[in-house]
């Protein structure tokens, strides 16, 4: 059963990372159980990467007016900046030698 306003997680068509390729095929939200859509924000789970769903749902890099969004909404850009430094921080552990 999923809970109101508990991240859900949504399967999207598969759409690859446009910095390391990394095929996703699902997306978790922060805030609520709705579909990402056009426009919104995510972080890519192999790379860490900030993109931003296009309107057919394909992961682009930000463009310079989302990037500037980003910087003027710092709670949004906390929240993201966050999310991108646990994924790189899983990433560099697991380069660690045992
Ligand atoms: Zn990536």
């Amino acid at each position: 059963m999923v809970r109101k306003n508990e991240p859900h997680t949504h399967e999207i068509d598969h759409t690859p990372c446009p910095y390391c390729g990394h095929i996703r095929s699902c997306a978790t939200g922060l805030d609520d159980e709705r579909r990402p859509k056009g426009g919104d924000y995510t972080v890519c789970a192999k790379c860490g990467s900030v993109c931003v769903f296009d309107e057919q749902l394909m992961l682009r890099p930000p463009s310079p007016q989302q990037t500037q969004y980003l910087i003027e909404n710092p709670q949004m850009l906390q929240r993201i900046m966050h999310a991108s430094r646990v994924i790189k921080l899983r990433n560099k552990a697991r380069r660690l030698p045992n």
